[in-house]
């Protein structure tokens, strides 16, 4: 999937039309701060923008997307085009000192340069002593663009010496197109936008239609928990964990049963518009007789506690048990 300025400006309406005025202008700042929320476009955008810079058949704005130099990109294996991203926690100076020293080799194919550095906020401070080096004295032809998604963790330094462009969280309405075209059908689109709030993670939950098989196993779940107390506690077992193996999916998980209270709290108050489960209408009748909204308001905080406890690192059958456990107290 290939992207253009029109595709990231649905995203980013404010930066697109910006970053093209420079380019329009021929000026380009040596180097970028991009600071904005996961799932905000930053990393797309710092790709095209080396794609744009590198790509030696370029007439306008664009890159022309077929040259040699446009297929590397698009295959992460382009010689002059550096991605930095954290190792365990912080950025180190000898991953800053090696790009160093692959900068001061001329660009090996075209003497441009470009480099993307991840998670900036968290580079070490010796880290940084050789980049504001680098920036200071800034080559003809090097791009950088640093990425951050916590602006305020920053140096001052490494402030004043970019260009800083701040991206928006995406719309819901944006999430959802975005979930489209990668492939999903409209129904679970506004699921799957409603669910995650982040882009970042599209080719990791529609890989292998894994949100379809864990959509099937909260809905049983929930449903045991209210009207089967035994039988979800084996389908805990039997399915939840097994499918759930991955932190993000457990996170997402969590969300699931979130949105499902959600729902269910909004049905027995009478209001129905905005569902996420809106095929499940019937379930929640069913459990509403024998289940009181101060009950389901309770089940909403018990699974706050979990996901507390999960980013905590208490292991995921002990946090979803004692999940259930709760849920069925009231
Ligand atoms: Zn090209």
């Amino acid at each position: 999937m290939q992207q253009t300025w029109q595709d990231l400006e649905m995203a980013q309406p404010r930066v697109v039309p910006f970053l093209i005025a420079s380019l329009k202008k021929d000026r380009l700042s040596h180097a970028y701060l991009f600071n904005g929320p996961a799932g905000s476009g930053k990393s797309a955008m710092a790709i095209y923008m080396a794609k744009r810079f590198l790509c030696r058949q370029a007439t306008g704005v664009d890159p022309c997307q077929v040259c040699k130099d446009c297929m590397r990109i698009d295959h992460g294996n382009h010689p002059d085009l550096h991605k930095m991203t954290v190792d365990k926690q912080t950025i180190k100076k000898e991953q800053v000192t090696a790009l160093q020293k692959e900068f001061s080799y001329r660009g090996m194919e075209s003497q441009k340069k470009v480099y993307i550095i991840h998670d900036v906020d968290k580079m070490t401070a010796s880290a940084i002593n050789s980049l504001l080096k680098f920036l200071e004295e800034p080559t003809q032809g090097t791009l950088a663009i640093l990425l951050t998604e916590n602006r305020e963790a920053v140096l001052s330094t490494l402030l004043s010496r970019t260009q800083q462009i701040n991206f928006l969280a995406p719309s819901h309405e944006n999430m959802v197109a975005q979930w489209m075209k990668a492939g999903v059908e409209e129904r679970h689109a506004h699921f799957l936008a409603a669910l995650t709030g982040n882009t970042a993670l599209i080719k990791e939950v529609t890989d292998g239609d894994w949100s379809f098989q864990a959509r099937g196993v909260v809905l049983q779940l929930m449903k045991e928990v209210y009207l089967k107390r035994d039988h979800a506690f084996l389908t805990l077992s039997d399915k939840w964990l097994p499918l759930l193996k991955e932190r993000f999916q457990q996170q997402l998980g969590l969300e699931m049963i979130f949105l499902w209270l959600k729902d269910f709290l909004y049905m027995k108050i009478g209001k129905e518009k905005g569902l996420v489960y809106v095929d499940q209408l019937q379930v929640f009748a069913q459990i509403a007789r024998s289940t009181s909204t101060q009950q389901i308001s309770r089940g909403v905080e018990h699974v706050m506690e979990a996901k507390r406890h999960l980013n905590a690192n208490v292991p995921i059958q002990l946090v979803m048990e004692r999940l259930l456990f709760k849920i069925q107290e009231g």
